[in-house]
């Protein structure tokens, strides 16, 4: 991971996160990654890692995947949100590349104590680690959380006393539906640009305009996280299937339009965020 976002800062592109539901979210972000040749990062948040059988199945079965589909760009496994430092360590044992601590929801210095926790022992097994401040609003795994703005002090202090490879300073985005226009704190970013040399991480970016997106990567944002356009997409195929063919049963008829519609969300990210090809 940690390769994968020094490139995209430095020549100031974003690697997309995709957040998996299943081994077909997981193979249509592998299969679709290597034929753009664009590195990608697989996210599993906290809550799907036990809907999905655990965190050593998902990393096992994402690893023969990459075997399987002879995936040879760089595609990393990611745990998106872990909610406790005991999920991360769990992670990082069982094969992850990556791992979130969102001690966002704590005072900054429990978030400060909790992350540096994570960073001894994730680097230690040579995993990234990635942290917030501020808190990305909607809803989330189920859970709501309201917005609120990152507080820049903050964010200098938790990148300073932790060592974290990757910041998500919460700047107006939202995971899930926005309710009317997005209003991402622009001029909070450009000031956290010209005091952090590290990659930034946006959140909820399923919704933000092609403008948005490209202000918030010229503003180093390294690694920004799609899961709700896939998942629209990936419905309303499904949707209009069954509507259109009532009679339909056999599961490889019902899924393959949403299959496809989640190949060309796919790609039409990886395009949008400069990904494309630079694997
Ligand atoms: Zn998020």
């Amino acid at each position: 991971m940690y390769n994968i976002l020094n490139d995209a800062f430095k020549k100031r592109y974003a690697v997309p996160q995709f957040n998996t539901n299943g081994m077909i979210w997981m193979e249509s972000i592998l299969k679709t990654a290597k034929k753009c040749r664009a590195p990608v990062i697989v996210g599993t948040t906290d809550k799907i890692v036990d809907q999905l059988g655990g965190f050593r199945l998902l990393a096992q079965t994402f690893r023969l995947m990459k075997e399987e589909l002879n995936v040879t760009v760089p595609a990393v496994l990611h745990l998106d949100h872990g909610q406790a430092v005991e999920r991360c360590f769990e992670a990082v044992d069982a094969g992850y590349d990556s791992v979130m601590y969102d001690g966002s929801k704590l005072s900054i210095e429990d978030n400060v104590e909790n992350t540096k926790r994570v960073v001894e022992y994730a680097h230690r097994n040579g995993v990234t680690v990635e942290a917030e401040v501020g808190s990305v609003g909607g809803t989330e795994d189920g859970v709501y959380s309201d917005m609120l703005y990152a507080d820049l002090n903050e964010c200098i202090q938790l990148v300073q006393e932790t060592s974290i490879d990757s910041l998500a300073p919460a700047l107006g985005s939202v995971h899930g539906k926005y309710k009317g226009e997005p209003n991402l704190g622009f001029k909070e970013m450009e000031k956290l640009r010209f005091t952090l040399d590290i990659p930034f991480v946006l959140h909820g970016a399923s919704g933000i305009s092609d403008e948005e997106l490209e202000k918030t990567i010229s503003y180093g944002h390294a690694k920004i996280n799609y899961n709700t356009e896939l998942n629209i997409a990936w419905s309303n195929a499904l949707r209009k299937n069954l509507m259109e063919n009532p009679e339909l049963h056999n599961p490889m008829e019902v899924l393959q339009p949403s299959k496809d519609a989640l190949n060309q969300t796919i790609e039409k990210v990886i395009k949008r965020t400069g990904a494309y090809q630079q694997a």
